[in-house]
């Protein structure tokens, strides 16, 4: 089967299963995952035969796929092989290399192949913009790098696509962006807020916040400018996990994606994602780090698929204290609503913490001097709450636009070997 053809198959499927009822989805899902469970997975080195279920299986995660990674993508590729294509184009053989932003030694690499490439646009284009595409899009992707997944987009008549790299700085693309005048952005936030507060002159018709946590703080900057609803594309280097639907529901990719939950405390849970439709990677009870809420209610738009509340940020970035009666751990939309809520002039904060009893709150010059007294007293109160033995320093300095890493606002920075 050709790009378009696989692009076009996926597309409908993905629409199709979305008219289906809950009771239906389960059924198709549990038997698509059992073919991924006998057909795909054993040809992985790793597992090499089917489990009995999939809770037979053991969980994975980062360190693992990336320590013996030629033994979980059925082609044998090592890292070292995956590495050197990335350094190049990108490409080994036929396969596409990508790999996730990060700190070196903490990057995740993915292999896909051309047909898996065109699935993922073929669904990603079902899920966000299906009413789009008959009416041709320019679609401007802004993030760290370019991942290799684009390219099979820009060959395609029915859209326009162009990729924009942050790393460069906007200010040395601006004018080519304004002139390709996307009708869907998909940027991380920061990015989106940066549009706005320079004036960009860009008039979407649909804007997607990709790539980092999207903080509420930032929302209502980003739709004011825009004037529109701003929409979420979860996706990391593991897959595409969630996209916001035309009512607002940012449903679960259930539909490429089995997911299990662990609790985290707080309501929150963190994912472990089986990602059944993909054949060359294999993915299998991947512990992912992000923090996740999940919604009570169904949404109105009738999809089988279970809805995100919010996506709160990432494991890593659950502050961990000392309290005299023991461990004291503090999620980041806790301390991130601790620090918005002590007064409504701050729109921007940084919040990390810098050792076993440090945490240190920056907030800009520019905020009045009593809205940043209000909030540093909110976090070490907050803290106090929780008996953990930590003092909030206050440090007054610009928060520039870091193009270089991802945003968190809320972020754990202590060494992890200890
Ligand atoms: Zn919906």
């Amino acid at each position: 089967m050709n790009g378009l053809a696989e692009a076009a198959g996926s597309f409908a499927l993905t629409r199709w299963v979305s008219r289906k009822s809950r009771a239906d989805f389960e059924h198709w899902q549990a038997a698509a995952l059992r073919r991924f469970l006998n057909g795909d997975l054993p040809r992985a080195p790793f597992y090499g035969k089917a489990p009995a279920r999939l809770i037979d299986l053991p969980v994975t995660d980062k360190a693992l796929l990336m320590a013996r990674f030629e033994d979980f993508n059925i082609h044998h590729l090592t890292a070292a092989q995956a590495w050197a294509a990335l350094a190049g184009e990108g490409r080994a053989g036929s396969l596409t290399i990508g790999a996730s932003t990060g700190t070196s030694g903490n990057r995740g690499l993915f292999v896909i192949s051309e047909a898996e490439k065109y699935r993922w646009l073929g669904a990603i284009l079902a899920k966000a913009a299906p009413d789009l595409l008959w009416r041709g899009m320019r679609v401007a992707v802004i993030l760290p790098q370019n991942t290799g997944l684009y390219d099979s987009a820009r060959k395609s008549r029915l859209i326009r696509l162009a990729f924009f790299d942050l790393t460069l700085g906007p200010e040395s693309w601006r004018g080519a962006l304004e002139a390709f005048d996307p009708t869907i952005i998909i940027a991380p936030p920061k990015v989106l807020r940066h549009f706005a507060s320079e004036g960009f002159r860009l008039r979407p018709k649909r804007v997607f916040s990709a790539a980092e946590t999207l903080d509420p703080v930032d929302r209502p900057v980003i739709e004011d400018f825009f004037r529109l609803p701003l929409d979420q594309i979860y996706m990391a280097t593991e897959g595409l996990f969630a996209v916001t639907c035309r009512q607002g529901g940012l449903h679960l990719a259930e539909d490429s994606v089995f997911f299990e939950f662990e609790p985290a405390g707080e309501g929150l849970v963190t994912p472990l994602v089986t990602t059944f439709r993909r054949r060359t990677q294999i993915m299998a009870r991947y512990r992912m780090n992000d923090l996740l809420r999940l919604s009570k209610a169904p949404c109105r738009c009738g999809s089988p698929l279970r809805c995100l509340d919010e996506i709160v940020g990432r494991m890593d970035d659950v502050f961990r204290l000392m309290s005299p009666d023991g461990p004291v751990l503090v999620t980041p939309d806790v301390l991130r609503n601790a620090v918005l809520k002590a007064d409504r002039r701050i729109d921007d904060f940084r919040l990390v913490q810098t050792g076993p009893d440090r945490v240190e709150l920056s907030l800009p010059p520019t905020f009045a001097d009593d809205a940043a007294a209000a909030a540093h007293q909110a976090a070490q109160a907050l803290l106090d709450a929780r008996k953990a033995l930590a003092t909030v320093t206050l440090v007054r300095a610009p928060l520039p636009l870091e193009i270089g890493r991802k945003l968190r606002r809320v972020e754990a920075r202590l060494e992890r070997a200890r």
